[in-house]
């Protein structure tokens, strides 16, 4: 579906609570990467980020990275934190979520996307039909970053209107 309004707002990824996906028939969680899980100025992630991560596995949900970047921070945090990842992801396009879900054999009404940006993550989590779950950037530390912003207000405004919130 061609929708620029998440499901559900967090503040950030680490509020995130696995009952809160457990309780939705959620098994996979697909994260963005840049400014979702890390800022993009580092590549060492805080330990509250690294004790969610462990929260979650424990509460039995599979985790894997769709990330569009073509760094090679992200398949380093990959394999130093034990984290899957896919990369390429082409977000807005489905392509590379959908590559996720199947390798962890998921399907659209198991698996959630959270992401920072409206119109690669929600926008390719709605085309993908699975949930869609936004949080605030962790830094917009780029005048570009800052601008797609504004164009992102109305769409979080419209979605806290209709009561998406959790
Ligand atoms: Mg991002």
């Amino acid at each position: 579906m061609l929708s620029f309004l998440p499901r559900f707002i967090f503040p950030k990824i680490t509020d995130i609570a696995p009952e809160f996906l457990a309780e939705r028939g959620i098994r996979l969680l697909l994260m963005d990467f840049d400014n979702t899980m890390l800022p993009y100025t580092t590549d060492v992630p805080e330990q509250e980020l690294l004790d969610w991560l462990e929260r979650i596995r424990r509460g039995g949900i599979e985790l894997c990275i769709v990330s569009n970047s073509h760094k090679s921070r992200v398949p380093q945090f990959s394999e130093r934190y034990g984290v899957a990842c896919q990369t390429h992801a082409a977000k807005p396009s489905p392509k590379g979520i959908r590559l996720a879900m199947q390798r962890f054999g998921a399907d659209k009404t198991q698996t959630a996307l959270v992401g920072d940006q409206i119109f690669t993550d929600v926008l390719g989590a709605n085309l993908a039909g699975v949930t869609a779950i936004a949080v605030r950037s962790i830094h917009n530390h780029t005048i570009l970053l800052k601008l797609r912003h504004i164009f992102e207000v109305p769409f979080l405004a419209m979605a806290h209107r209709r009561r998406v919130k959790p």
